[in-house]
C-alpha cells in the first residue's frame, strides 16, 4: 500500500531506543534541553494563545519575527534583510524543505560522518544520493579538506556541515569556516549550515558562514536557544531567490508556522541572550563533571565538546556502539550510540547533559560499573 520512499527511509535508531527504553531508566540520550522556556516566552505565548493569535499566518512566517531574526544576522550580513529569511517548523522541517529545493535527483551531497540524523535520509527523499564525508577527533571534528576532495564527483551539489556538532560536540573556528567556503566556490557546491547549537560554545567563538558566501543556506531553531523543542519553530536564513523557491516546498509540508509559537520566538529574541545565561551556566558546569567523569572511566576517552550539550566518549571494550548502548540500557542507563550518527561514530556513545547533575552521577556510576567490567 505504501510507496518506496517510505518503506525505505528508516526510523532513525536514535527514536527506536528513545521509544523503546523502560521509564524508569536515566536518560542521557536527550536532544533538548532539561528547562523550561524562559518565562518571558511562556508569557508571550500564553498572551498570544488568549489575545486569539490562534490562526493561520503567512507561510513565511510573521514579518516581526522575521525582521527581528534578519536584525540579529546583520553582525554577518549587514545586507541581511526579512526576505532572507523563513520561519519554518523547526530546524527539521527547514533541512527537509531545503533539501527539497536544493537537491535535484541522482545529486550527490556530502553529510558529516558522524553528523546529525537527518541529512542522509532527507538527501534519498529528494532523490539525491548522501556521500558521507569523515570528522575526525585526531582534527577536533572539523572536515579535513584534503579527505573531502576525495569525495567529490561530477554530480557533487552541496556539502552539509554542522557546527556546533550534534553529536560531537565540535565547533568550527573562523578559519574552518572560510576554508570549506573556498572550497565550495571552488568546487561549485551550496552549503547548508546547521547552526542550530550556535548560542552553545563554551571554548572560542561561534563563526557562522552567513555573509561569506552567497551560496550558503543557514539552518537555525527556536527548539534549543529558547528550551521550546515541542513547538515546532525554527527558521533559515538564504540568499533572497533561494528563499523564494524553499519558501514553496516549505509551504507544502505545513502551511504556515505556528502563529502563537511565533509570538513566543520574538518576545524571547527581543528579551536578547541573557535569557539562556542561567542555562549556558549550568551546561558549562555540567560538561566538566561530565567530561572529568568520564575520562576516570577504564576504556573510556572523552575530548571536552566545545559547543551543544553532547559529550562523544570513544570505547575500547568489545562489541559495537549498539551492542554496548543495549547492555546499558539493561542496567538502566539510555545512552545514544554512536553509530546511530554514522559509521564512524562505532566506538563512540552520545551522553547528552542536558539532564539534571543526579542523573548525570547515576548514569556515570553505572557507565563506571560497566567500563570497570568490560575492561
Ligand atoms: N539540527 C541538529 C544538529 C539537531 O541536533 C536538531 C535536533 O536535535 C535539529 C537540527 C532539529 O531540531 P528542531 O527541529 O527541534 O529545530
Amino acid at each position: 500500500m505504501v510507496a518506496q520512499r517510505a518503506r525505505e527511509v528508516e526510523l532513525s535508531l536514535l527514536r527506536r531506543m528513545f521509544e523503546g527504553a523502560p521509564p524508569d531508566a536515566i536518560n542521557l540520550g536527550l536532544g533538548e534541553p532539561d528547562f523550561d522556556p524562559p518565562k518571558v516566552v511562556l508569557d508571550a505565548l500564553c498572551e498570544a494563545v488568549r489575545n486569539g493569535q490562534n490562526h493561520y499566518g503567512p507561510s513565511a512566517g510573521l514579518p516581526a519575527l522575521r525582521s527581528k531574526v534578519a536584525e540579529s544576522y546583520r553582525d554577518r550580513d549587514p545586507s541581511t534583510a526579512v526576505e532572507n529569511v523563513l520561519i519554518t517548523g523547526g530546524g527539521s522541517e527547514a533541512l527537509m524543505a531545503t533539501a527539497l529545493a536544493m537537491y535535484d535527483p541522482g545529486d550527490e551531497v556530502l553529510v558529516p560522518d558522524p553528523g546529525f540524523v537527518l541529512y542522509a535520509p532527507h538527501a534519498r527523499l529528494a532523490g539525491a544520493v548522501p556521500v558521507l564525508y569523515d570528522l575526525d577527533e585526531k582534527h577536533g571534528y572539523r572536515p579535513d579538506l584534503d579527505s573531502l576532495a576525495q569525495h567529490l564527483s561530477p554530480r557533487t551539489r552541496a556539502i552539509v556541515v554542522n557546527s556546533p556538532s550534534n553529536p560531537t560536540g565540535g565547533v568550527f573556528d573562523s578559519t574552518t569556516v572560510d576554508r570549506i567556503v573556498a572550497f565550495a566556490e571552488e568546487h561549485d557546491l551550496s552549503i547548508v549550515s546547521d547552526e542550530v547549537y550556535d548560542t552553545m560554545v563554551y571554548d572560542g567563538k561561534f563563526a557562522s558562514f552567513w555573509g561569506r558566501s552567497d551560496r550558503v543556506v543557514v539552518v537555525n531553531s527556536f527548539s534549543k536557544r529558547l528550551c521550546m523543542t515541542g513547538w515546532r519553530l525554527g527558521f533559515l536564513v538564504a540568499p533572497r531567490a533561494v528563499a523564494v523557491e524553499i519558501n514553496k516546498l516549505h509551504y507544502h509540508m505545513m502551511a504556515c508556522p505556528s502563529t502563537p509559537a511565533q509570538a513566543a520566538a520574538l518576545a524571547g529574541l527581543s528579551a536578547g541572550p541573557n535569557v539562556s545565561a542561567p542555562m549556558m551556566r549550568e551546561f558549562r558546569a555540567r560538561r566538566e563533571l561530565v567530561v572529568r567523569q568520564l575520562n576516570r572511566i577504564p576504556g573510556l576517552t572523552c575530548t571536552k565538546p566545545a559547543g551543544a550539550f553532547y559529550a562523544f566518549p570513544r570505547f575500547g571494550w568489545k562489541g559495537g556502539s549498539t551492542e554496548v548502548a543495549m547492555s546499558l540500557l539493561k542496567r538502566g542507563l539510555l545512552a545514544t550510540p554512536g553509530e546511530a550518527f554514522g559509521p564512524l561514530g562505532t566506538s563512540h556513545l552520545r551522553l547528552s547533559f542536558a539532564a539534571s547533575r543526579d542523573s548525570l552521577r547515576r548514569g556515570l556510576a553505572i557507565l563506571r560499573d560497566y567500563g570497570e567490567a568490560a575492561s
